[in-house]
């Protein structure tokens, strides 16, 4: 029996109301609490289930937020707002009790930069005050996190190198629309690449360096060098690794938008005084583009996420492999109103949610997923919608 509070009635907020419901008896009592309460208030309408209910809050301010924890008094907050409430729901957790889960790392509004440093930094806190925070629990950070680690358990003596393999091949039938919140979509992808190589962080410039990949029922795709957050994580916990990178698929009409958007200026993230009003053209942009939660309906394909692996074995020989999920839009929209990109996102957090409050995933302190048990989240991932598949020596094409 336990209750937990949904922070964030976007997509991805979405998704884990409607899994954490299906699953009612880890869950017995959820607050979905977000900035719009009347976008909370439809989510539980289309649950509508008498255990399921709704608030509003302001994530910015650890003062709402106390209030909201201490009206409630839930055992877990599942933090699926924006990166940049991280660091205030941390802190109110720690004031009321309160265990954590989230699926981006922080970042401030003002710097496109986003690192652990600012997390990692609350460690102490959390392990003094015997509260659990699991970082980075949806697919991508998340399940490559927990792929990676149920690789080194079960396959390898030595991994060497890790490529997270990210593919949407998903048609939504719109000239241009972002999978999930566009401010940090455009964000992420419009800053330097990096990858790990021999100790180093490699900086390259956006985009720089693609290749064709082949995934698995979808065929090639051109995929991309982006920088991503479980790397920083990944290379620590797994010091053999000599290279760890991630790629992501872009289609050419995706990239020629996205390179006229930043040459026009509307990727800015500073202020800009128009008619005598601030605003962030990024933010604006925002407004105006389709919202990722009403792409659902149309969006055909599937999405193709994993991780490719090469090492010595568990008996010292060579070893490649290749563990990932595929994902179909039009499942996902059936199942719970939303495409893929963020079905894949709100399972996952919903099953650390579940892995913490069934006493499997329950350490104190600040962690990062591949820090736990990968089995019992490996075991529920297939239960819950998102199967995974294995190739082992097969050719990893990097
Ligand atoms: P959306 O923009 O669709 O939803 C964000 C929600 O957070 C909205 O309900 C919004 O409220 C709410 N919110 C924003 N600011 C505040 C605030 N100050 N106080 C309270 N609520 C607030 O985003 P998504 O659902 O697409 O993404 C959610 C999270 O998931 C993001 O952090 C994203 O980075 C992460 N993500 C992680 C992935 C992974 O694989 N790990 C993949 C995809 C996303 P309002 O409606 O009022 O704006």
């Amino acid at each position: 029996m336990s209750k937990v509070i949904i922070i964030g009635a976007g997509g991805v907020g979405t998704v884990v109301a409607h899994k954490c419901a299906q699953n009612h008896d880890v869950f017995s009592e959820i607050v979905i609490a977000s900035r719009t309460r009347s976008k909370c208030d439809a989510v539980a309408a289309a649950i509508n289930q008498p255990w399921v209910t709704t608030d509003s809050v302001d994530a910015d301010s650890v003062d709402r937020l106390v209030e909201l924890f201490e009206r409630h008094r839930p055992d877990m907050v599942i933090n699926v707002a924006l990166p940049y409430q991280d660091l205030t729901i941390m802190e109110a957790c720690l004031k009321c009790g309160v265990n954590y889960l989230d699926t981006a790392n922080y970042e401030p509004k003002d710097v496109a930069h986003f690192e652990y440093s600012w997390q990692w930094a609350y460690r102490e806190r959390f392990e003094k005050a015997g509260l659990t925070a699991i970082l980075g629990c949806g697919f991508d950070p998340g399940v490559s996190g927990v792929f990676t680690a149920y690789a080194a358990k079960h396959w390898f003596s030595e991994m060497q190198t890790l490529d997270i393999v990210d593919c949407n091949a998903g048609n939504h039938g719109k000239a241009f629309a972002t999978n999930f919140n566009p401010e940090i979509n455009i964000r992420e992808i419009t800053q330097n690449g990096r990858y790990y190589q021999d100790g180093e962080w490699v900086v390259t410039e956006p985009l720089e360096h693609h290749r064709t990949l082949n995934y698995p029922n979808i065929g090639p795709r051109e995929s991309y060098l982006l920088y991503h957050e479980e790397l920083e994580s990944l290379v620590q916990n797994y010091p053999t690794l000599k290279r760890a990178r991630f790629w992501m698929t872009f289609g050419q009409e995706y990239l020629t938008h996205l390179r006229v958007i930043q040459d026009i200026g509307m990727a800015r993230i500073d202020e800009i005084d128009y008619n005598g009003q601030k605003i962030v053209p990024l933010q604006f942009l925002k407004a105006v583009l389709p919202n990722p939660q009403d792409l659902g309906k149309n969006y055909h394909g599937e999405t193709s996420i994993g991780c490719r692996i090469a090492g010595l074995g568990k008996d010292g020989n060579p070893l490649t492999y290749y563990i990932y999920n595929n994902c179909s839009h039009e499942a996902a929209y059936n199942e719970t109103g939303m495409q893929a990109v963020s079905y894949t996102t709100g399972v996952p957090a919903m099953i650390g949610a579940m892995m913490f409050l069934t006493g499997k995933w329950t350490t104190p302190g600040v962690h990062n997923v591949e820090e736990f048990d990968p089995d019992p989240f490996m075991a529920q991932l297939p239960l819950q919608g998102l199967p995974w598949h294995e190739v082992v020596n097969a050719d990893l094409e990097l």
